[in-house]
């Protein structure tokens, strides 16, 4: 067996330790609850907890700019995108949201992380993948050397969909300019779709997630690649071996000299 295939083997295993614990799951569903009980452990040093949630009822109606931007650093640009954006009202989400979720990270950052919409956990908050999908990719990004102050996350959608559903195409026809301002504003080398609704909304597509992870794409004239959203590898575990085979191409890129 050759070095390269070894050594392929060692940081696979160690990426499922980190992210899925001790127990090497092989096609079989995992318990999501044995998950949770996993991620009940205390993180890793590196990774950026989200800050505690007060309770709903003290939460205000849209998170003042310095929490939105508390982890990203300051950037006037994209500051001024934020304040110019941050009552819209374009469509009907904007009635039933608790906060507006414009992204978190570094302004800066080389990959921009684009899930589908905040779900109820980022509503509250005001701030994308706080909830349990979020810890997830916490651990993912952690496993391959990053934290969420070192990449940019941010939805099609800026506010949730009642019920999480999925978006519907005049609400991503009318949020999908905000998102492509963020990504001038940013200039990532990399953009990395979480999940099948995400990546259809932006490719303006129906292919399956299977066939857009296996192609090449751009969008907005940047590399964009397709993998699972976490909360789907939380369901299935069949599906980590291939998550595993994104985040080596995300890995492999980042090595890529500029
Ligand atoms: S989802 Fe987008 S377009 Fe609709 S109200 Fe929210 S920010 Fe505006």
């Amino acid at each position: 067996m050759s070095v390269d295939i070894l050594n392929d083997i060692e940081s696979f295993l160690t990426w499922y330790r980190i992210n899925f614990g001790d127990t090497l799951h092989l096609n079989t569903d995992i318990d999501p609850e044995t998950i949770m009980a996993q991620w009940e452990q205390p993180a890793p040093a590196a990774q950026t907890a989200p800050a505690p949630q007060a309770p709903v009822s003290q939460k205000k109606k849209t998170p003042d700019v310095n929490d939105t931007f508390r982890v990203h650093g300051n950037h006037a640009e994209l500051k001024a995108l934020y304040e110019r954006i941050r009552d819209c009202t374009q469509c009907a989400l904007s009635g039933n949201r608790k906060n507006f979720v414009f992204g978190m990270g570094n302004p800066r950052a080389d990959i921009l992380f684009i899930g589908e919409a905040p779900g109820k956990d980022e509503d509250i908050q005001g701030l994308p993948f706080v909830g349990r999908s979020g810890k997830l990719l916490d651990k993912m990004l952690f496993a391959i050397g990053l934290s969420r102050q070192d990449v940019y996350i941010a939805n099609v959608l800026k506010c949730r969909p009642p019920g999480n559903r999925d978006p519907l195409p005049d609400e991503v026809a009318l949020c999908e300019p905000y998102l492509k301002q963020q990504i001038d504003i940013i200039q990532p080398r990399l953009i990395v779709a979480l999940g099948r609704i995400a990546a259809q909304s932006l490719l303006k597509t129906d292919a399956p997630l299977g066939k857009m992870r296996r192609e090449k794409h751009t969008y907005n004239g940047i590399p964009f690649i397709v993998t699972y959203h976490p909360s789907a590898l939380l369901r299935s575990s069949g599906w980590k071996q291939y998550a595993w085979q994104d985040f080596k191409k995300i890995l492999n890129f980042m090595e890529k000299p500029v």
